[in-house]
């Protein structure tokens, strides 16, 4: 598979994806349910319904995150794939009961002798970037396709969630991808993140 530029998803990685989504919509719908989803029939009904709409929103926005950046790495003949972290995964599902999640499912791994600090940077970008074209998507749903539950406007979780994601990996900390992208272009850093930033916390 090394260098040959072709886009390829393996079959323990797809499923590692699929863990993975499941595990943050899982998380996701506890952080707003709490114990109580699990202890009655309505809580049972609750729990599924949040799950659908967190796999639809936060599944899209992750995984498309994930898969633009190993379609970049690959364009530069990088070998990239998914690759989920247990431990934080299980993490991620005690923190939901305190009511806070904290998104560490795992990241793209590339493996390539010769990837510059630009390519790096375009790799990294590209999560983010994708997240923000998605918000926009679910912003054109929300007004154009509106579907309610129980007063919510479920194409808005998606715009939230995905300015969100974009912000937070925006983040210049080291192995987020913000640090990648400042240390190969401050300008563009700036730029993405002032626009995710701006779409987080103002436009809502
Ligand atoms: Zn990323």
């Amino acid at each position: 598979m090394f260098g040959t530029n072709t886009f390829y998803i393996e079959k323990d990685e797809a499923v590692q994806i699929l863990i993975s989504v499941i595990a943050i919509s899982l998380a996701l719908a506890i952080s707003q349910g709490g114990f109580g989803l699990f202890t009655s029939f309505q809580g049972l009904k609750a729990l599924t319904i949040l799950l659908a709409l967190f796999t639809l929103t936060v599944g899209t926005g992750f995984i498309l995150h994930e898969m633009a950046h190993k379609l970049v790495a690959i364009q530069y003949g990088a070998y990239a794939r998914f690759q989920m972290w247990t431990q934080g995964l299980l993490l991620m599902l005690a923190l939901s009961f305190l009511g806070f999640v904290f998104a560490a499912p795992g990241a793209v791994y590339i493996y390539s002798q010769n990837i510059s600090r630009k390519e790096n940077g375009i790799i990294s970008v590209a999560g983010p970037v994708t997240n923000i074209v998605l918000a926009f998507v679910f912003m054109a749903l929300a007004v154009f396709a509106p579907v309610y539950t129980s007063n919510t406007n479920i194409w808005f979780i998606g715009f939230y969630v995905n300015s969100f994601l974009a912000f937070f990996n925006m983040l210049p900390i080291f192995p987020l991808d913000g640090s990648k992208v400042l240390a190969w272009n401050a300008v563009v850093w700036v730029a993405v993140t002032v626009v995710a930033g701006y779409m987080t916390f103002f436009l809502r």
